[in-house]
């Protein structure tokens, strides 16, 4: 409650520093936007406001009769305006959005915290700290995160060419090579994580979505967990059955690393066979083939892909292929592990010295949709819940995505003056000239498209032997939050 209080005392402040920022821009600048504020203090009056898109759209937020009218019927949240339906989950619905800012389309994880109980909260405040500290291209970026009475509203990378599972499903198994390409981009993102004391424990074909033709990103981090130790004990049953290990099934603890291991290997059986390895149309029948650990072995595929499978669905934990070996494996010989961005740096690092090209690029364009240093400074303490640092990161993905996939490159352009490379400067930094360089980008190929689609989920969290937990109950996250 003391954080929320604090947060609205932040933004009534934010609004009164706005207004009166403006009143004075509108005294002593020769301004050109002007909106006419809908409040009723303000009714009859012109507000005259600074050049600054990112000012004007916090302002339409709190004045704007329509927006305000689409806040309330949960059509809009923040700068985003939501666009249509993603997919319903357990305990979330997930929206497309439009980032009114940057323009860029992202996916909204509402959740309703009527529908959380303390652990599925605890589960939830988990997913945020995982997603928000993963920096890798195999994984879901997560943007900003919005919290209001009842809802919290998780903003994150849009994967418009829908689930590997309905790819598989609908069209069919890949070829050995195109499957080797997708599964190494999944592998590294699993590394990432394992690299970084987290394991994902729901890794299935419905949570491996296509961000692009040929990228794949790895998203719903629900049942993630961070360890202190990777060879910690793990006591709760969590995940999809057909990719559960054996030890799920039968030991009271498990060890986190192996069993994301395990649900690779089904993963890989399936994207070269177009079938599941254990099949039962009962849990407790896919327990049964899953402890037995007899799986048919396809005779299409390649004998190096068979054992790499093989090495992957061991029975016993201590035996399963460890990932650091993964490409010493005949069938993934001569590749790289996809590496993490280097380049996304979470935060704007204000100030620095030492700002890549990419980060420059991003903060001038920031810039220029009025995000300024101080927008920063003023919202820098509220971190993943602050509108500033979403479009930040926003920007960041897009230019790194559109980087990667060639449609765009760094262009240098000069500056006259020094300050104007930092982020929050009121000079259009493109038309400036000539001391210091500048990185701009040279295309504005932004926004992936692609088809949309929808799934159901077959995850499930418990105690050994419970299932999925209800969503019913009434905790509420806030006490937590
Ligand atoms: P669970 O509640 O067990 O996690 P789930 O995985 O189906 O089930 P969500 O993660 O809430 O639930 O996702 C619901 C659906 O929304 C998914 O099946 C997927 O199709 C879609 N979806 C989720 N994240 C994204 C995303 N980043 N981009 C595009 N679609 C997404």
């Amino acid at each position: 409650m003391l954080k929320k209080k604090k947060k609205n005392t932040f933004s009534q402040q934010r609004l009164r520093t706005q207004n009166s920022r403006n009143i004075h821009n509108n005294t002593n600048t020769n301004t050109t936007s002007t909106i006419q504020s809908r409040q009723p203090s303000v009714k009859n009056s012109k507000l005259t406001i600074a050049e600054s898109l990112y000012n004007r759209l916090l302002l339409k937020l709190q004045n704007d009769e329509d927006w305000v009218r689409e806040v309330r019927g949960g059509r809009r949240i923040g700068l985003y305006r939501i666009k249509g339906e993603l997919g319903i989950g357990n305990f979330s619905r997930v929206k497309l959005a439009q980032h009114e800012l940057t323009r860029e389309r992202v996916a909204i994880k509402i959740i309703d915290r009527n529908n959380l109980d303390t652990k599925t909260a605890k589960m939830l405040l988990r997913e945020i700290s995982v997603m928000s500290s993963c920096n890798h291209p195999s994984l879901v970026r997560l943007y900003e995160v919005l919290e209001k009475k009842d809802r919290i509203y998780l903003c994150m990378q849009l994967a418009p060419g829908g689930e590997l599972f309905t790819r598989l499903t609908q069209i069919g198994k890949y070829t050995e090579d195109r499957a080797k390409f997708l599964f190494l981009q999944i592998a590294s993102g699993i590394k990432y994580m394992h690299d970084h004391g987290m394991i994902h424990r729901d890794l299935k074909a419905e949570n491996i979505f296509y961000v692009s033709k040929n990228r794949v990103v790895i998203g719903d981090f629900g049942f993630a967990t961070k360890l202190s130790r990777m060879d910690q004990h793990l006591y709760t049953f969590c995940g999809s059955p057909p990719y559960a290990a054996p030890e799920l099934f039968k030991d009271d603890h498990y060890i986190g690393p192996a069993v994301d291991i395990w649900a690779l290997g089904i993963l890989l059986y399936f994207m070269v066979t177009g079938n599941m390895p254990f099949k039962s149309s009962t849990v407790s029948g896919l327990k049964h083939a899953i402890l037995e650990g007899i799986y048919y072995n396809p005779t299409t595929i390649s004998d190096e892909c068979k054992e790499l499978i093989n090495s992957m669905l061991q029975r016993n934990p201590d035996n399963r292929l460890h990932l650091e070996d993964l490409l010493k494996h005949e069938w993934l010989h001569g590749h790289n592990w996809v590496q993490e961005d280097k380049d996304f740096v979470p935060y704007p690092r204000l100030g620095s010295e030492n700002l890549s090209d990419v980060e420059k690029c991003v903060i001038n364009e920031l810039g220029r949709l009025g995000i300024a240093q101080k927008d920063f400074s003023m919202e820098m303490g509220l971190g993943i819940r602050s509108k500033a640092v979403g479009a930040y990161r926003i920007l960041l993905t897009r230019t790194l995505l559109q980087l990667a996939q060639g449609k765009t490159r760094l262009v240098r352009k000069s500056l006259k003056n020094p300050d104007s490379a930092s982020i929050g400067v009121n000079t259009d930094p493109v038309t400036s000239a000539h001391d210091l360089h500048e990185v701009v980008l040279s295309d504005e190929n932004s926004g992936a498209s692609g088809e949309i689609q929808r799934s159901k989920s077959t995850g499930f969290v418990g105690k050994k032997g419970s299932t999925t937990s209800s969503s019913k109950q009434q905790s509420k996250l806030c006490n937590i939050l």
